[in-house]
């Protein structure tokens, strides 16, 4: 049983360029979450900072990981490797702390299945178009279309898990959406209503898709 003192675990998955990890890096600020720091074999981008953004790693290390059991999960995501290593997360939750991850769903699917005994509220991040997908993904990679291009049709694939997660957020603004998640984690803490509106979500998935 999770006891009261227990910190939470709260998921956020999205397709790639919906914006979740500002989002992640905004609730981490703003509410005192820790930010699980994920190992990765994927090369640092320009503006990341090793062991801030990811413990940048290569194969056989994270190969380690996985023959040590370390990982709470872990998944190859867009032909690289990506894991949550358990310690840190058990150690801030049994301290209290609540910790937030910026996962996709094949790590969001596997922490769920892991039934530990930490409340788990899951998240998935959508954009408001594809349109406004495809210009965030354009100004991030600019340089590498070919990634653009990837992520776009990787996108109809990943949209189809949305169905696996507690509530779907659209980030259209920002702070409209940042307020959306704030609410709905103080709804499921206080046991109390929210408006979360699913046929609203299921329309706005089957405009995605079309
Ligand atoms: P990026 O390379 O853009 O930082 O991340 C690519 C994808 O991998 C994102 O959807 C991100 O959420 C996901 N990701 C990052 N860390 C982890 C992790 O530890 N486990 C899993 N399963 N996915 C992760």
């Amino acid at each position: 049983m999770s006891s009261t003192k227990d910190g939470i675990m709260i998921i956020l998955s999205s397709p790639s360029g919906a914006g979740k990890t500002t989002l992640v890096k905004l609730l981490a600020k703003t509410k005192n979450y820790q930010i699980s720091i994920s190992h990765t074999t994927r090369k640092p981008r320009e503006n990341e900072i090793k062991g801030k953004d990811y413990f940048f790693t290569n194969k056989k290390d994270f190969k380690n990981l996985i023959n040590k059991e370390k990982f709470l999960e872990y998944a190859k995501v867009f032909n690289n490797f990506y894991g949550t290593t358990l310690k840190p997360v058990q150690d801030n939750l049994n301290k209290g702390k609540n910790v937030i991850f910026d996962i996709d769903w094949q790590g969001a699917q596997q922490i769920k299945n892991k039934k530990l005994k930490y409340k788990l509220i899951t998240f998935f991040v959508l954009p408001p178009s594809k349109e406004v997908l495809f210009n965030r993904l354009s100004n991030r990679d600019m340089k590498d279309k070919v990634i653009v291009e990837e992520r776009m049709k990787q996108f109809k694939k990943d949209v189809l898990h949305w169905q696996n997660y507690d509530y779907v957020v659209i980030n259209d603004v920002l702070e409209n959406c940042f307020k959306e998640i704030c609410a709905l984690i103080d709804s499921e803490v206080n046991k109390t209503k929210n408006g979360y509106n699913l046929k609203f979500i299921e329309n706005h998935v089957k405009k995605l898709l079309v």
